[in-house]
């Protein structure tokens, strides 16, 4: 491991990865790699959580495509060295901000969108002009090992490799000296990596996870709003970062949209979902008996049926449900959505506040005075009014939670920044040398006086 790194570093050192020509054409090949492999892709997602197609090209395959089309596009103008104005006090002086990559990066990813957030930081890792060290989840273990494939046969190692393994590899390399760590995964393995990135002060971006509010208002439109939720929670089977967690909705309207909420379930995964060949499964044994578990609470509305051999559970909407029961004591992470009613919005505010700040909120409702009592009084990563999910597809949108649910963010030009030191230059003019910061007596301090009001 340490071997590998130094090559990196000596790798990084050489320049190579810096010209705007080279960061162009390593994104450009990895595009090229993902075509390449794209039916295998599909196959390994499949084989790791039953995605379909259609599941796996838009939110694992399509994301990338977009966010490394957007980078080619703009990539020239972030690299830019970027003049900053003169202040009065420093006549004389230019002032610029250059982009300059960290170094050797690590990039740790989870298995719920094993594709798409192993390679979308790694897109504004070689962006910047950085190297990469990749460690897939060992949760997915076929798309892990076409990971390494893919990497190995494209790129040079010395510039991207892929090592895989489960926690013990991780703890290997979260010992090792990297310029950057980019974490995405659970609020308690974040906790480990940042202590472990304290030792040499490496800094870091975590993309951790949370309990992710919906909230519903009387003057939603009911269909739309059932449509999107159930979209957003049951895609990948609830075991998405940003999926609803939990649904929060107005008393007077929560009876029509459960109604809506059972139609779309049905619309969307068919009478029998456990028997939808595309619905999508839990990832291990250890998640499915959790989820399991939780069923136990509350009372099933929709859903609830569960196959242990093909580790599915159903779509599951679930009431009768307090703040204390253990279903809203951590992330659900699977197709399990509780739902509660609510009165008055302040309520809503006030039990919201009452737990860690999440990754996101949606809110439901057209009232505009109510979006932005919202907006200003809960603080959350990003979020949407009136949908579900779709923020983080926006490469214009920096994507990253606040709190525990995570700390820097990406995507896009946030992605380039992430992996760039922003470094801070002043180039001074030899040609004369203003006196006051000089200490010089009364004169001196008479004009430092005027200048420092
Ligand atoms: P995880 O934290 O268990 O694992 C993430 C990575 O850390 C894996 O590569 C794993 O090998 C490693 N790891 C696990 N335990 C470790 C330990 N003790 N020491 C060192 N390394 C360790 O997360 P997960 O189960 O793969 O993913 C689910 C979590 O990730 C959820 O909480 C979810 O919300 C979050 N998530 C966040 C985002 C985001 O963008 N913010 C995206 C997807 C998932």
């Amino acid at each position: 491991m340490n071997k590998l790194i130094n090559e990196q570093k000596t790798f990084f050192y050489s320049g190579a990865t810096k010209p705007y020509s080279f960061r162009k054409e390593q994104l450009q090949t990895l595009k090229a790699m993902l075509k390449r492999y794209e039916a295998e892709i599909y196959e390994v997602l499949r084989a790791d959580l039953n995605k379909s197609k259609h599941e796996t090209l838009t939110t694992e395959l399509g994301i990338l495509y977009t966010e490394i089309d957007f980078t080619l596009k703009h990539l020239k103008s972030w690299m830019k060295t970027q003049k900053v104005p003169t202040p009065f006090t420093h006549t004389g002086t230019t002032n610029e901000i250059m982009y300059e990559p960290y170094g050797t990066v690590l990039v740790i990813a989870p298995w719920n969108y094993p594709i798409q957030l192993a390679i979308a930081p790694i897109i504004g890792a070689i962006a910047a002009g950085n190297t990469v060290v990749l460690k897939p989840s060992e949760h997915a273990i076929h798309t892990s090992k076409l990971l390494y494939k893919m990497f190995q046969e494209t790129f040079d190692s010395q510039f991207i490799t892929v090592v895989e393994g489960g926690v013990d590899v991780n703890q290997q390399l979260l010992n090792e000296r990297f310029d950057y760590i980019f974490f995405t995964g659970s609020t308690n393995v974040g906790k480990i990596v940042m202590e472990k990135a304290s030792q040499y002060l490496t800094p870091v971006t975590l993309e951790l996870g949370g309990k992710s509010p919906a909230i519903v208002d009387k003057d939603c439109n009911i269909k739309l709003t059932a449509k999107r939720l159930v979209w957003g929670k049951f895609t990948n089977a609830g075991q998405t970062c940003v999926a609803p967690d939990y649904v929060y909705a107005h008393v007077d309207i929560y009876p029509k949209l459960i109604k809506e909420m059972k139609k779309q379930i049905r619309k969307l995964y068919g009478n029998k979902p456990l028997e939808n060949k595309d619905y999508v499964k839990i990832v291990n044994y250890q998640h499915f008996k959790r989820l399991e578990k939780l069923l136990e609470t509350g009372t099933i509305i929709t859903g609830g049926e569960v196959n242990e051999q093909d580790l599915k559970i159903a779509p599951t909407l679930i009431e009768d449900i307090t703040w204390y029961d253990p279903i809203m004591e951590d992330e659900i992470f699977g197709p399990l959505l509780p739902l509660m009613s609510f009165k008055q919005i302040d309520d809503v505010i006030k039990q919201i506040q009452n737990y860690e700040k999440p990754l996101a909120l949606y809110y439901f409702g057209s009232s505009n005075k109510n979006q932005e009592i919202i907006l200003n009084s809960l603080s959350f990563g990003g979020g949407c009014m009136n949908d579900t999910l779709y923020h983080l597809a926006n490469p214009h949108l920096p994507f990253g939670g606040v709190g525990s649910s995570g700390m820097g963010a990406y995507h896009g030009h946030a992605s380039f920044e992430t992996f760039s030191h922003a470094k801070s230059i002043l180039t001074q003019s030899t040609t004369f040398d203003i006196p006051i910061r000089y200490p010089g007596g009364k004169l001196a301090f008479k004009i430092a006086e005027k200048l420092f009001k």
